[in-house]
């Protein structure tokens, strides 16, 4: 079976759950009901979630996977593609009265199951090995490890501490694999799945696992080193000095990613050729637990991030992640999709809106039965034409280095990823479109980018460097911001100076700080920055000054190089504010204040002075945010209105707060015009604008002048999304 899609832009993904009620208590017309409404609903495809830490239901996998193929029987007799989906590896241990109570009142706790205490914390013989032997071991203590991780949050991108209460298995263990493999292959010959999503595959141990002997013999077979004893681990961990620690979490990144691959070999091996989609909550500030997501993404037919926060108060945060999704899911030729947990209607609405407007597909899992996206899942699928392979038309690109915010500091999310996820967030705020690319990017890839901006780049190679300097004398404007290039990714230190001086500047940097006023003065635009920080100013030597301090400090230079330029701003521009992601908690939650105003007067302003142009400008005030692609050969703009999603103030929150925009019957917008600066000057045909909120198309007036085209979309028209058709003539309208 080859489950490739025709038409993969067209797929609505929506989530089933199924529990021991399901499992024991449910009749077939049950699964034929439960099919219908999800077809009636308007999805196409349906993740299956429940009985998630799948190794502790070992005793009950009978009955899972019988369930499952009467899930995916009932569902095939609508059409409905079934991706299985739960966590590879993750096991609850209740160790004391607290871990029960917890995980008791979890959202995983089902009581259905038949002595699942018992058999949940039993140790059986799977795959040849009892369970508690294949746990990856925590090399701290040489002991079980939790599966426990630190991640970030916050403004400050501060660390926290989490962990889900229960063991990992190891993913270079054969007993593991062996125990696995028997539960999938029994599942796909059971089920006729379309699809599978191996869920958290990933190292554990709050960054100390795995230590156990098969981690140690295969990291010394591939490396030539051997991993440290519990009692040298302090002086190990963390040491990003340590070539060995290095080479260990590349190891653990690499091995994440081998398991995905030894898994489809193994669907393979079986003529077994499912979808796997596959998804990461964020990628741009950490890495702490190697995930398989990257470095195993040529496997992924579905790219996409999980949307953890609450939407109002997140979306800034979201909207880069999806930046990073679009970019790797375009390198692979896959959808990128966005999943959402909204809680409310409008919120439902709002993270669609969202999720289409990064070029993504949407999926929400409901908080409450009673909400429903099918008002949005019945306008995409009319609008289908519009919305299938977006490519992105972009102001700028961002140069993501994995190798900065893996391998160079322990402290590298707060160091180096917020100012750079700052700066996305600037320009997301400020109306510049993002792309982004990669230091593996080949130069034809970059080329395609006006303008490549490196926001604290620390970890490059030579060759990255060659190609960056390639890039620039190709035609390209290369914005470096910060520190660049001061470690080798064999973590050799290198100086800026040496690092600028191999893309081909002659400027250098001196060791004299600066704190204060700046003013950039550059193509005959000017702006005044309140808050300079530097470490050192740059001796031109040839080069064009062009941000200059109160007494005239030079703290940044162009520099013209063959066919294209760079941009040097060796400094702290601003303070890289950052608006997180807020989490919810229990019952309100504490959100952060906008700092919408602070991203848009520093990092907002030097973008869009620097920007060679911008593709498109939504004159709607600045919180109506626009984005472009070409579709089919036409140009598609999406509008989405943002205004005071976020609060002005620290305030508690709660997941069912409104954003009246998107609220039906919401007040709607006044009547203001669009400028749109084609990528050619192509004669439009026809201007047709579409929202959820109305039915049938309106025809704005617009105007064209060669690649410049400025529609005026009309008053009273809408208040949370619309959609614009620019129609090419010499193109057939699919629409
Ligand atoms: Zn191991």
């Amino acid at each position: 079976m080859n489950n490739s899609l025709a038409t993969p832009w067209e797929e609505r993904f929506g989530w089933f759950w199924y529990g021991s009620d399901v499992i024991y208590n449910w009749e077939e017309k049950d699964f034929l009901n439960a099919a219908k409404n999800f077809y009636d609903a308007g999805n196409t495809t349906a993740i299956l979630f429940g009985t998630h830490f799948r190794f502790s239901y070992w005793a009950y996998w009978d009955d899972i996977e019988d369930t499952i193929a009467k899930i995916t029987k009932a569902f095939h007799a609508y059409g409905i593609k079934v991706i299985e989906h739960h966590s590879t590896h993750l096991t609850y241990r209740i160790d004391n009265d607290a871990m029960k109570q917890s995980y008791l009142s979890s959202s995983f706790a089902d009581k259905g199951f038949k002595n699942f205490l018992e058999t949940s914390q039993a140790n059986p013989v799977l795959g040849g090995s009892h369970m508690d032997d294949f746990g990856q071991i925590d090399g701290s203590t040489g002991e079980i490890c939790l599966n426990s991780y630190i991640h970030t949050e916050g403004k400050d991108v501060h660390w926290v501490f989490k962990h889900y209460g229960g063991n990992a298995h190891c993913f270079n263990h054969p007993s593991f694999f062996k125990a696995y493999t028997e539960h999938l292959e029994r599942i796909i010959k059971k089920a006729n799945i379309d699809g599978i999503m191996n869920d958290d595959v990933q190292w554990f141990g709050a960054g100390n696992a795995c230590t156990c002997q098969y981690c140690r013999e295969l990291f010394y077979k591939e490396t030539g080193y051997h991993l440290l004893d519990p009692e040298n681990w302090s002086s190990f961990y963390e040491n990003y000095n340590d070539p060995v620690y290095i080479a260990w979490k590349r190891f653990k990144k690499k091995s994440s990613g081998d398991f995905h691959r030894k898994l489809d070999a193994f669907y393979k091996e079986l003529d077994f050729h499912p979808l796997r989609p596959a998804y990461c909550a964020e990628v741009l500030p950490f890495d702490t637990t190697c995930y398989g997501f990257e470095s195993a993404s040529e496997l992924w037919n579905y790219i996409f991030q999980e949307c953890c926060g609450l939407i109002k108060y997140s979306y800034v945060c979201f909207a880069i992640e999806a930046v990073h999704r679009y970019a790797l899911a375009s390198r692979r030729g896959v959808p990128s999709m966005a999943l959402f947990y909204p809680a409310t209607e409008d919120s439902t609405y709002c993270a669609w809106a969202l999720a289409r407007s990064w070029g993504q597909l949407y999926t929400g899992t409901m908080h409450s039965n009673t909400l429903s996206d099918k008002p949005y899942r019945a306008f995409e699928k009319k609008h289908a034409a519009l919305y299938n392979n977006p490519l992105k038309i972009s102001d700028l690109a961002f140069y993501f280095s994995e190798m900065t915010r893996d391998y160079t500091s322990p402290n590298a999310p707060q160091k180096y990823m917020k100012p750079f996820m700052s700066y996305m967030e600037a320009a997301y705020v400020s109306g510049l479109t993002s792309d982004m690319v990669f230091c593996r990017d080949s130069i034809e890839e970059l080329s395609k980018h006006e303008v490549i901006i490196a926001p604290y780049i620390i970890m490059v190679g030579e060759d990255e460097l060659e190609k960056l300097a390639q890039y620039v004398r190709l035609g390209g404007k290369l914005v470096i911001i910060g520190e660049f290039g001061t470690k080798k990714p064999d973590i050799q230190k290198r100086s800026i100076n040496e690092a600028v001086s191999a893309l081909g500047l002659t400027a250098r940097l001196n060791e004299e700080v600066y704190h204060g006023k700046a003013e950039i003065n550059y193509q005959g635009k000017s702006y005044r920055f309140n808050n300079v920080t530097s470490d050192g100013c740059v001796i031109p030597n040839g080069s064009e000054p062009i941000l200059l301090g109160e007494n005239g400090e030079i703290l940044g230079v162009s520099e013209k190089i063959e066919q294209g330029e760079i941009i040097w701003l060796p400094c702290d521009i601003g303070n890289n504010d950052f608006q997180p992601a807020i989490w919810p908690q229990a019952k309100e939650t504490d959100a952060y204040a906008s700092v919408l105003p602070s991203l848009r007067e520093n990092g907002g302003a030097l973008l869009s002075l620097l920007v060679n142009q911008k593709h498109l400008t939504v004159l709607a005030g600045e919180d109506v945010i626009g984005t472009i692609y070409k579709v089919n050969g036409d140009y598609v703009v999406h509008l989405v209105n943002t205004i005071d999603m976020l609060p002005e103030e620290d305030c508690k929150v709660f997941k069912t707060d409104t954003i009246p925009q998107f609220l039906e019957g919401a007040k709607k917008l006044k009547a203001f015009p669009v400028q749109i600066n084609m990528t050619e000057a192509k004669d439009i045909k026809a201007v047709k604008l579409y929202s959820p909120e109305f039915v049938g198309e309106r025809s704005p007036d617009y105007t064209q002048n060669g690649k410049n085209l400025l529609i005026n979309i009309p008053e009273n028209l809408f208040s949370g999304y619309l959609l614009i058709h620019i129609v090419i003539s010499n193109n057939e309208s699919k629409n």
